[in-house]
Order: structure tokens, then sequence, then C-alpha cells
């Protein structure tokens, strides 16, 4: 006998797999991270075919064999229609997904990333999008351009996310020798999770430093209202084309 679950979750990901076999990997209410065969998605133009998009939220149910869960339904319970239908949006959407599935290793439940990640696509889909939206293969760096609230939400994910894996930097001492930082000479390490003060980085071996990213003083502020959730703030403070860029690849080294 086969035991029967059911639970919400978040399609992320589909990958083809054998004859039209294909893997979905979902974020569930109850179950966390997980990857379910769906059989003969591909092949048979099967009724669960048109609730299989990614980024709706679903109801699915399935069943654990010895090596797969297998689905056997699936019912959509939110379309996010805005933002499939929006390149920005759906760019956006990937980034979370890609970080949610790399970021996280185990089959668990997690009431708060769930909660997190149904927060920000609702977010993606309820935004009024003020730039034109018409390119379908732009890169990041348009991205950031045009539609830096995109990115922010997705920086509030981002942050929110490692903070409830525990990964929380220390932006306000040095993650070394613990004392207060001056806006000088900064370094944010990965390693040590938060920012190096000048005299600890120049201390480190040539190694570790290839790990750390120069951080300008101004970026750490930002850095400090993402962390903090301070997202009002955020979204009134005036960010140069330059910190945009910076911000972003601090938390590309990150993931
Ligand atoms: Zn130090």
């Amino acid at each position: 006998m086969f035991i029967r679950y059911q639970t919400k979750a978040v399609l992320l990901k589909e990958q083809a797999r054998g004859e039209g076999d294909i893997l979905l990997s979902v974020f569930s209410q109850q179950y966390g991270k997980i990857e379910i065969l769906a059989r003969s998605l591909r092949k048979v133009k099967s009724k669960l075919r048109g609730e299989t998009e990614l980024f709706s939220l679903v109801l699915l149910e399935y069943i654990q064999g010895k090596h797969y869960k297998t689905l056997t339904n699936i019912s959509r319970v939110r379309d996010y229609s805005q933002l499939k239908k929006t390149p920005a949006k759906l760019k956006v959407a990937f980034q979370v997904s890609r970080t949610l599935i790399g970021l996280i290793e185990n089959e668990e439940r997690d009431k708060k990333i769930w909660e997190l990640l149904l927060e920000t696509l609702g977010q993606l889909d309820d935004y009024q999008l003020e730039q034109g939206d018409s390119y379908f293969n732009f890169s990041n760096k348009i991205l950031l351009k045009n539609h830096w609230p995109l990115k922010l939400i997705y920086h509030y994910f981002f942050w929110s996310l490692i903070e409830i894996l525990g990964y929380k930097p220390e932006l306000y001492h040095c993650a070394l020798c613990q004392k207060k930082l001056r806006p000088e000479g900064l370094y944010f390490s990965f390693r040590e999770r938060g920012v190096l003060c000048n005299h600890c980085f120049e201390r480190l071996e040539e190694g570790d430093k290839k790990d750390c990213l120069e951080i300008e003083p101004n970026l750490i502020k930002i850095v400090r209202l993402l962390v903090e959730k301070q997202w009002s703030l955020l979204q009134r403070l005036q960010v140069t084309e330059k910190e945009k860029i910076a911000i972003d690849g601090l938390l590309n080294i990150f993931a």
C-alpha cells in the first residue's frame, strides 16, 4: 500500500525526465523542498498539464514510492497571472526559485520560508510596473536599471531567507575582532559572515583574502536596511546605478 500525501506547494522548477516524464521541484507547505515525478506529462495531453505551470500555488497529491514521489493529482490555488505575463517579474521569480533551490538542502517543513515565498510571489504579482517591459530576453543589468523596485523584492527575499537559515551577517562590528566598524577600508567576508575591518583583512592569508569583497561604507548601510527589513525606507532611498550593481554583485557571490 502506498501512502498518499497532500500539500499546498509552489512549483519552482521542472526538468524533462525520460519518456515524457517531468521532475517537478516544489516548495511545499507541509514538507519543505521536495521533488515529485509527474509521469507522462509531456507525452500525453494530461488533464494535469494546465495546472503544472511554474510559480503557481497548487494543491498537490503524491505517493511515496521506493525511489520517487509520484504526482497523482494537482489543482491550482493561485495563478499569479500578472507575474507570469510580465518578463521582468518572471526573471525575478526565476532568481527567487534558483536561490531557494540552491540554499535549502533538506526536505523539511519550514513555516517561515513558506510564508516568505508566498509573500514574495504576491509582491511580484501585485507590483505595478512603471516602465515598459517589452524585452523578452533582457539581461540582469537592464533589470537593475529599469526595474529596481522588482530587484528590491528579490533582495528583500534573499536577506530574509539568509536570516531564517541562520546566516545573518555581522554589519556593525568586525566579524573577527568585534570592534565597531569605522567607515573606511572595509571588506565583506563570506566565510566569516560579515564585514571585516581593514586591520583584520590585512592579516588574512592570501587565499582567504580572495573570498572577500571590498565594500563601500554606503553599501553596508543599504545592506543593513535590507537585513533589517526597512522596507519603506528602502523604497524611498536614492540608490545610484553603481550601488545597485554592487549590491546585486555582493549577493551573487554570497548565493
Ligand atoms: Zn577586525
